[in-house]
């Protein structure tokens, strides 16, 4: 199964997917992890990108869908995938139509100030990524990841100014997709607002359908 999620940042996409890759046993390609991963190594890519991220801004889209095109020719994507945070513009999904087939696009609805809330309070394991938050899913001990004790970190695009520049870049470019993949009959809209949990039952419950 191919499933693209989508929906504003803070929406829950990584979250859910992290969950759901469990269950469907489907790689969970994050756009947002490939390039925070590219920074964190010094690559040239990184190095591009760094600073276009840290202020909330998107990664022009030829560099975005190169990274895209080479992801997708790795062995692990036989069976499918979850795209987390990828198509963000028009020109991608265009040029994602040119590479592989979608079966649903699955869009996370939520009102901005829960977004806001949720991305000022995320934290972030600097060892494994794994994703909380400091009210709704916090560590068993502040600072420290539950897994591997790595360092909890808030993202440089979670801090304020940066969580306004991407929530107008959401508006303006990214939320143009939910109409686009409305057309083309292969959107689910859920309900991202609650725990993971329920959020996850939602999202199984709709692609069951
Ligand atoms: P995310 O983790 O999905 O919130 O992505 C973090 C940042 O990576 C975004 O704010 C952008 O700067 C960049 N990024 C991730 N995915 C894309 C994309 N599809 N197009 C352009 N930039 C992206």
């Amino acid at each position: 199964m191919k499933l693209i999620f989508l929906g504003p940042p803070g929406a829950g996409k990584g979250t859910i997917a992290d969950l759901a890759v469990e269950a469907l046993c489907l790689p969970h390609i994050s756009t947002g992890d490939l390039f925070r991963a590219a920074v964190k190594d010094g690559t040239p890519l990184g190095l591009k990108v760094k600073g276009i991220m840290a202020s909330g801004g998107l990664v022009p889209d030829e560099l975005t869908i190169e990274l895209v095109k080479e992801r997708l020719t790795r062995r692990d994507v036989e069976k499918g995938w979850i795209l987390d945070g990828f198509p963000r513009t028009v020109p991608q999904a265009e040029a994602l139509e040119g590479i592989a087939g979608v079966d649903k696009v699955v869009n996370f609805d939520v009102a901005d100030a829960i977004v806001v809330d949720r991305l000022a309070g995320r934290r972030v394991c600097r060892a494994c990524g794994k994703i909380y938050h400091v009210k709704n899913m916090p560590p068993k001990k502040e600072g420290v990841c539950d897994v591997d004790g790595g360092e909890l970190y808030t993202r440089d695009d979670d801090k304020e100014a940066a969580i306004k520049v991407r929530l107008e870049t959401y508006r303006r470019q990214t939320a143009p997709l939910i109409e686009w993949y409305g057309k083309k009959g292969t959107l689910l809209t859920i309900d991202g607002v609650g725990a993971p949990a329920e959020v996850l039952g939602r999202f199984e419950k709709a692609i069951r359908k």
